[in-house]
């Protein structure tokens, strides 16, 4: 059967075909919802109303948010939470850890909400969780989307060493102050160029739909990849609630087959380009790839130290 969404929250509105879905729950769908709530974790694919989630889940997949589902910023975009957070949970990490053990993970992708309230915005707890994860899963390759953190709060996270750390663009530079709140294009550029100076795999991710035009997406992928960014995603925004932003247009599977083509012109080694990307969307496809470049990252660092 295909309907529009497998999230039952997800604002229905007429879309179109090419974004139909199909639903397919399975045993590694209910196995994956049953650790998530055994451990009390959050993840973006039921908070963000992610429309891959039967995807993702039924292939045994997800994207864990840590340090809680409530938000302190208030994109207009975003589906979760906003407000004031409860304590960060100290056995957190570990319960990830567990969990991306229990789910048999070469690949795991990690984010967060923002954590403004914290001194640290969280990056001590980010470090703490990747070594939870590392510990218990040595081979597993570690992706995180991080907060716009920079300088001092960026080199506590990579000092942890993950293989992969990704910070969202979201948007074109002139729709970034409609569209997020308080984070700012300039320096989300600066987060991506200081994770791409440490000679870690770099990643970002935009969403179209929002009203912007083709040069203007050009120039954002032009703009990422002097930052030193080396993955891209993109994909197409869907208003998640009434409450959110609406969509301005649907842009056509050809349309993401041609920013596909400028990334790859531009010299990103991987680039997801489709109506239904989203930053983790089945980054774990690729993991071989990237496990050998972060395996090679990690030997030249080794070498240097
Ligand atoms: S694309 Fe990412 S956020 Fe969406 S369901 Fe898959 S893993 Fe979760």
């Amino acid at each position: 059967m295909f309907l529009f969404f497998c999230n039952s929250q997800m604002y229905i509105s007429r879309k179109p075909d090419w974004l139909k879905i199909k639903i397919d729950n399975t045993e590694n769908f209910a196995f994956v919802k049953k650790i998530v709530a055994k451990n009390q974790l959050h993840t973006i694919c039921s908070s963000g109303k992610c429309p891959n989630q039967c995807e993702c889940w039924s292939r045994g997949t997800a994207t864990f948010m840590i340090m809680g589902d409530i938000c302190t910023k208030s994109c207009k975009f975003c589906a979760t939470k906003t407000g004031k957070p409860l304590p960060l949970d100290p056995s957190e990490p570990s319960k990830v850890a567990e969990s991306v053990s229990l789910m048999k993970l070469k690949h795991c992708v990690i984010t967060s909400v923002d954590r403004d309230d914290l001194q640290d915005k969280g990056a001590a707890h980010w470090a703490e969780t990747v070594h939870s994860i590392r510990k218990l899963n040595p081979d597993c390759v570690i992706e995180l989307l991080i907060p716009d953190y920079q300088n001092e709060l960026l080199t506590v996270v990579m000092d942890s060493k993950p293989d992969i750390v990704g910070h969202n663009l979201e948007t074109v530079e002139r729709l970034t102050p409609f569209i997020r709140s308080k984070a700012t294009y300039k320096n989300s550029l600066e987060t991506l160029h200081q994770i791409s100076i440490s000679g870690i795999l770099t990643k970002t991710g935009i969403m179209v739909g929002l009203g912007e035009t083709e040069e203007e997406v050009v120039q954002t992928l032009l703009d990422a990849r002097n930052a030193g960014t080396s993955m891209v995603t993109i994909g197409q925004y869907l208003q998640p609630s009434k409450m959110n932003i609406t969509v301005t247009e649907y842009i056509t599977p050809e349309q993401f087959e041609k920013y596909k083509a400028f990334a790859l012109d531009l010299g990103f080694k991987h680039v997801e380009s489709a109506p239904l990307v989203r930053s983790s969307y089945r980054s774990d496809y690729y993991y071989t790839e990237l496990h050998r470049e972060a395996q090679s990252y990690t030997e030249k660092k080794l070498r240097k130290s």
